[in-house]
């Protein structure tokens, strides 16, 4: 790293990335940069090497888990306690369950565990500096790139780091998206969400985990490490007040109270249960002129669906993959920001589309209840369901293959019904007999 001191006092150095955000997406961007060969400065407000996000579910869709393979990653989180799990979902046509599929399985592992791991990894990896405790406050441009980022530590010092590239992966709020005055979409958020870590009480289909579409309330049961259970509710507004009022005893009845409920009554809560209230949409533009976005700062969709751990993974991956090239002098860098948008809005465009309508806090659709509810009935439309619930494949591919199947399956079971309905019962049968 070259450091050098300008005539105002202020040190500048300079780096082939400057990665704004320390967690999920930037310490997966900083390390596939790092393996590289190229110099990576990563930037943590956050002064602990512990530090993790508080409010998240932990839960990482299968889609998020080949990244953690490739950073090696995956062996360590098993050890510290992840559980690989599945999903089942209630519906109201019974549980939807997809067959065993060694590629649908995700990963559980709080964050109390995953975020200092993960972040522990990349401070270990040669060319990556981790910068703790120091906040972004600033970009420095050159014409139209921004080229560097002022940061503060926490005596009030400044210094300029300077970056060919400047990452901003620093959630949902972007100060760096903001300061660089990235175009936004922000998209209202019709549910909130309450949740807390259960020990005792687990559910019997653990380690797999289960959620319910209350329609338009919805619940959870993750299994997790350290044999603890994270149960977490997203209903819609109105019963917000009673979560407020009271949000261990909202949460506890709200779970028990679902169809088939786990076991929440014998389990004891081992820290407080927290909320997130306003939760929108945000969708951002992920490239600018020397500048990248990752992980929420580049899309933070609704976190009823588990897919923002995965992305931050996945993210990270892309961009590392598509401007390494030219951060290592081969191509302009244009070229490789305009092979991440591309790819960003190829594997994530789908998935928001449709994720973001159900945000809203409305029921589900007519659509949706064709292939709910044959997915309930049929393993083969549950097969695809969950490929696509897991996020390996899109939705196009996915109502493709699944809705000519749903519409068979749900005319094979009406004439089923109507034909057990046209039955005699057996008592009606002797008694025509007589
Ligand atoms: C209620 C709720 C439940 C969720 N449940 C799930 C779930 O079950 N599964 C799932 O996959 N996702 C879930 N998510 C989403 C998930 O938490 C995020 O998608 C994920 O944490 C995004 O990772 P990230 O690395 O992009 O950002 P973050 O994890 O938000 O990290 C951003 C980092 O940037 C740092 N930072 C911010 N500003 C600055 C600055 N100016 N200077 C320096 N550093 C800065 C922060 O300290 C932080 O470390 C949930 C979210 C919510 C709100």
């Amino acid at each position: 790293m070259d450091e050098t001191v300008s005539t105002n006092g202020t040190k500048s150095s300079d780096y082939d990335a400057v990665i704004v955000g320390g967690s999920l997406a930037g310490n997966t961007a900083a390390m596939l940069l790092g393996r590289e060969g190229l110099r990576v400065a990563l930037v943590e407000r956050q002064p602990g090497p512990d530090a993790f996000k508080r409010i998240c579910s932990h839960f990482i869709q299968a889609s998020g888990v080949p990244p953690l393979e490739r950073l090696d990653l995956l062996d360590p989180i098993l050890a510290a306690g992840g559980v690989r799990s599945r999903i089942q979902a209630w519906t109201r046509w019974g549980w939807l369950k997809a067959p065993p599929d060694e590629a649908g399985l995700g990963l559980n592992l709080r964050r109390e565990v995953l975020d200092p791991l993960v972040r522990e990894a990349a401070a270990s990896t040669p060319g990556v500096d981790l910068h703790l405790g120091r906040i972004a406050t600033g970009l420095v441009r050159e014409g139209e790139a921004v080229s560097g980022v002022v940061v503060r530590d926490r005596d009030g010092k400044e210094t300029t780091l300077r970056g060919r590239l400047v990452v901003g992966a620093d959630g949902r709020d972007s100060d760096i998206a903001e300061m660089a005055g990235v175009k936004e979409k922000v998209i209202p958020h019709g549910r909130f969400a309450y949740g807390g870590y259960f020990e005792g009480g687990v559910p019997e289909y653990a380690p797999d985990s289960a959620i319910w579409f209350m329609d338009p309330h919805w619940a959870a049961a993750f299994p997790t490490d350290s044999d603890l259970v994270f149960y977490a509710a997203m209903p819609t507004k109105e019963l917000l007040p009673e979560f407020k009022r009271d949000p261990t005893e909202a949460l506890t009845s709200f779970v028990a109270g679902l169809p088939e409920a786990p076991p929440i009554r014998e389990a004891r809560l081992v820290e407080p249960v927290l909320g997130k209230v306003e939760m929108p949409s945000r969708e951002r533009v992920p490239v600018a002129p020397g500048l990248a976005l990752v992980g929420d700062a580049a899309l933070a969709a609704d976190p009823l669906f588990g897919v923002g751990c995965g992305w931050a993974f996945q993210s990270g991956e892309w961009l590392a993959d598509s401007v390494a090239p030219a951060l290592r002098g081969e191509e302009r860098l244009e070229r490789g920001l305009k092979r991440y948008r591309r790819t960003h809005k190829r594997k994530l465009g789908g998935h928001e589309f449709m994720i973001r309508d159900y945000s809203s806090g409305r029921k589900i659709t007519p659509p949706e209840r064709l292939l709910f509810s044959a997915a309930c009935r049929d393993q083969k439309v549950a097969a695809t369901f969950d490929k696509f619930a897991t996020r390996q494949v899109g939705p196009a591919k996915t109502l493709a293959k699944t809705i000519p199947r749903s519409i068979y399956v749900n005319a094979r079971h009406a004439l089923r019904s109507r034909g057990a309905a046209e039955q005699p019962a057996p008592a009606e049968e002797a008694s025509a007999a007589r």
